[in-house]
């Protein structure tokens, strides 16, 4: 466990900046390390591994449901004027729906559910709403990079729970040294981004109950929820003693191969998400009606939908956990998620991140080190790992697969 106090001398913006490490030395500010690698592998042609998003859309009808409510008219079921704070009802309803169905969580469409612009909203709208400055929060590490900026623009007090190398699995006691009197708020996420770890109901009681302890709250980023290779999701909320101090935030990006129509959603007891509520209204008012429309459909869509999924994904990372090892890399096995992580010191390279930036010239992919997801000190126990996406078209992973053979003579 370690903390890294946010200097309160510095404006907001560079507090946010340096929460997520992209303050430079001379004061400048760095894109986030997912526009660079972007950028990069555009640049050279590269295959993007790197920034995680899917390279085939989600389903046609979904997009049909979009463009139809945006060229119907005003009255006429037209959704071009602005939403409902909260969210159209059609889609809290479906999420109250979709909650109950696969978590067997009973919420209220009027009072546990607020619609956000993307889970990042989501994310920002929380911690700004419960984090005053000086506050404790803790996260896993590595973690995502928005977390830690917006605890930095809060003034909060950012410590971690290590997430070690191989298996990725929060040590107890680490828990119980991180989550300690004064902590306002635990930032769990699962399945994680970037281990693809899907965490053990043995580490969400502990954290839970810690919090508990405590009197802390929990929000929980669960934007992969249904990307669960083997077995059901457990959600943070269905945890014995959760429910009452935890949000959890889903995301359409992930469940419907739709991350650029940024359509989130906050789940949980009605004090807090009327907190957050009343945040998101400054920060976007209300999000984008017609997108939300065809969200509430697919919530809807069958059983088989979301397996199918899970079953895509799956074939996705065993393709590229094969490619991976078999240049030579050791590999970790993902339960979920998008992303692989791989130990490029077995290849006898020693840093990740500077690997990272060859890459996309000299092999023609693109992949994330996993160094940009920690905290400066803690970056010497992730500085051989990068992570690899396999939300792409098989097609696409074979190619790619392809070009790792070389890897092995990028050492010379
Ligand atoms: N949380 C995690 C863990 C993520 O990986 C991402 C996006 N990749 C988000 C939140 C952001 O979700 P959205 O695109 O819905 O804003
Ligand atoms: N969540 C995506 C990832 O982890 C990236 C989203 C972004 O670029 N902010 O790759």
């Amino acid at each position: 466990m370690n903390h890294q106090p946010t200097p309160q001398t510095t404006a907001p913006w560079q507090r946010a900046a340096t929460g997520a490490n992209l303050l430079g030395a001379d004061g400048s500010i760095k894109p986030t390390i997912f526009e660079e690698l972007t950028a990069l592998a555009l640049e050279h042609g590269a295959i993007n591994l790197g920034q995680g998003f899917p390279d085939t859309d989600g389903p046609e009808e979904l997009k049909r449901i979009a463009e139809r409510s945006i060229r119907s008219a005003f009255g006429d079921g037209g959704l071009n004027q602005y939403a409902p704070g909260l969210g159209l009802p059609a889609l809290r309803d479906s999420i109250v729906d979709h909650q109950r169905r696969f978590y067997g969580r009973d919420l209220d469409a009027g009072r546990n559910v607020l619609v956000t612009t993307g889970a990042t909203e989501g994310i920002a709208a929380s911690i700004l709403a419960l984090v005053s400055p000086g506050d404790r929060v803790v996260t896993l590490s590595p973690f995502y990079d928005s977390y830690a900026a917006m605890i930095g623009l809060a003034g909060g007090e950012h410590a971690t729970v290590g997430m070690r190398w191989p298996d990725f699995a929060p040590a107890d006691e680490e828990i119980d040294a991180a989550i300690t009197a004064g902590t306002r708020l635990v930032i769990v996420n699962t399945p994680h981004n970037p281990t693809g770890t899907a965490l053990s109901r043995g580490t969400l009681e502990r954290i839970v109950s810690r919090a508990a302890e405590v009197g802390a709250l929990i929000l929980s980023d669960e934007v992969y929820e249904h990307l669960v290779f083997d077995g059901p999701h457990l959600p943070v909320a269905a945890i014995e003693g959760a429910a009452e101090r935890t949000l959890t935030l889903g995301s359409a990006g992930k469940t419907f191969s739709l991350t650029g129509w940024k359509v989130g959603w906050v789940t949980g007891p009605a004090e807090l998400i009327t907190a957050v509520r009343s945040v998101k209204q400054f920060l976007s008012y209300s999000s984008g009606g017609p997108f939300q429309a065809a969200v509430a459909q697919g919530l809807a869509y069958d059983d088989a939908y979301f397996r199918g999924q899970a079953d895509r994904l799956r074939a996705g990372r065993d393709v590229l956990v094969a490619a991976l090892r078999s240049a030579g890399l050791t590999v970790s096995d993902p339960a979920a998620g998008y992303f692989a992580i791989a130990d490029v010191s077995s290849l006898g390279f020693e840093d990740a991140s500077a690997l990272a930036y060859r890459l996309p010239e000299e092999l023609g992919i693109a992949a994330i080190p996993v160094s940009a997801f920690v905290q400066p000190h803690e970056a010497r126990h992730y500085s051989s790992l990068l992570r690899f996406a396999f939300c792409k078209r098989e097609d696409v992973l074979q190619e790619a697969a392809e070009r790792l053979k070389r890897l092995p003579e990028l050492m010379v």
